[in-house]
């Protein structure tokens, strides 16, 4: 920390993304990235607009918005485009949170949340989920606090049902509920169709896992015209040209092609389910994920060890140190080749460790 740093920020300790190693090959099954390449269209615009480049991109995103609209059944105001869902995460908490509201969310979930509500100054409380990681809905009725619920869930993989998600935005009247749905189109229930009902939920989501698109950094928000207003000011009051130029391009391509974007997901979810039952049958223990990753511990590996030894042999999966969740790998669902190579090198380590679950 040079002297200079703000006092206010002396504590603050940043999110640590994912290894993007360079130099050595690694099969990188630890940031959740698509093993796919984005829609031919999304490539093909992106080029395109890469041609006006001396141009500011459009700070309303209208073309993109109105294209997402399209797929998505709403209005264009119903939408607001941003870089990287990482950056409405942000905004509401710079929008929807002080010390009147304080932020909620799951004592394992996503843990940017944590460092929003840091780098803002908010608030926090975490709820503990269920000893299955499950998340009680009934936990989160009449907090009258801002309640940010990833669904389905990450690192856990779990979701809960549209009607649990009603019943917590219902139950908050008076506070905004963030549902952030990174992960939804790989097998969870959106919420986007309760926001015309409800004037307090806010639905995240990415371009990054489902569509291909991590490097292009675009997520969008959903929400009545009046959230979206609020978030706006927001946004123009941080980087009005937040999604660029050939970003914009790339995501109006992507949502021309949703086939493509189905056969990805189609792909992932089924190369998924081979991997969990593998997985099974190795000794690990694992749920049903929901999601482009698996959530897996081995009783007879520390997870920290297993993720040493799969970085040897060439595999980046991730892990984090928190207590509830160290015993466990998040791995991210490649190629099914990619997968394929991933269990024979868990099964030679668990071999070497001799404890192969019979
Ligand atoms: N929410 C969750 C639950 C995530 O796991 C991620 C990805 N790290 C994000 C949001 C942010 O994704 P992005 O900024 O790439 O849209």
């Amino acid at each position: 920390m040079s002297r200079f740093f703000s006092a206010k920020y002396a504590q603050l300790v940043p999110y640590v993304p994912g290894e993007q190693p360079q130099g050595r090959t690694f099969i990188k099954l630890n940031t959740n990235e698509s093993p796919f390449p984005p829609s031919p269209k999304a490539v093909a615009a992106a080029a395109g607009a890469a041609q006006r480049l001396h141009l500011y991109s459009d700070p309303d995103a209208r073309a993109l918005r109105e294209k997402l609209a399209q797929v998505y059944g709403l209005a264009p105001e119903e939408f607001v485009c941003v870089n990287g869902s990482d950056e409405i995460l942000n905004f509401a908490f710079m929008a929807f949170c002080d010390e009147s509201h304080p932020a909620v969310f799951p004592n394992a979930t996503y843990g940017f949340y944590k460092v929003f509500a840091a780098l803002n100054g908010v608030p926090y409380e975490e709820i503990p989920l269920r000893s299955d990681f499950s998340v009680n809905a009934d936990d989160y009725v009449g907090l009258n606090k801002t309640i940010f619920i990833a669904n389905p869930n990450a690192p856990t993989g779990l979701t809960l049902p549209l009607e649990q998600i009603e019943r917590i935005v219902a139950g908050n009247p008076d506070s905004v509920v963030v549902v952030d749905e990174a992960y939804v189109d790989f097998g969870g229930e959106s919420a986007l169709p309760l926001i015309r009902k409800y004037d307090n939920l806010l639905v995240a989501q990415t371009f990054s896992k489902s569509r291909s698109m991590a490097g292009a950094r675009l997520g969008f928000g959903a929400a009545c015209p009046r959230l979206i207003a609020d978030i706006n000011t927001i946004r123009f009051s941080t980087n009005p040209y937040n999604v660029n130029a050939m970003t914009m391009a790339a995501g109006i391509g992507a949502l021309e092609d949703e086939d493509y974007t189905r056969s990805c997901i189609a792909q992932v979810c089924s190369t998924r389910e081979w991997t969990t039952q593998k997985l099974r049958e190795l000794g690990f223990e694992l749920n049903d994920s929901k999601t482009n990753f698996v959530f897996a511990a081995h009783p007879a590996i520390d997870g920290g060890i297993l993720n040493a030894k799969l970085r040897e042999r060439g595999f980046l999966v991730r892990h984090f140190d928190a207590p509830l969740l160290k015993r466990y790998n998040r791995i991210s669902i490649g190629t099914r080749e990619q997968m394929e190579a991933f269990i024979a090198a868990v099964n030679v380590i668990l071999e070497e460790a001799s404890c192969v679950a019979r």
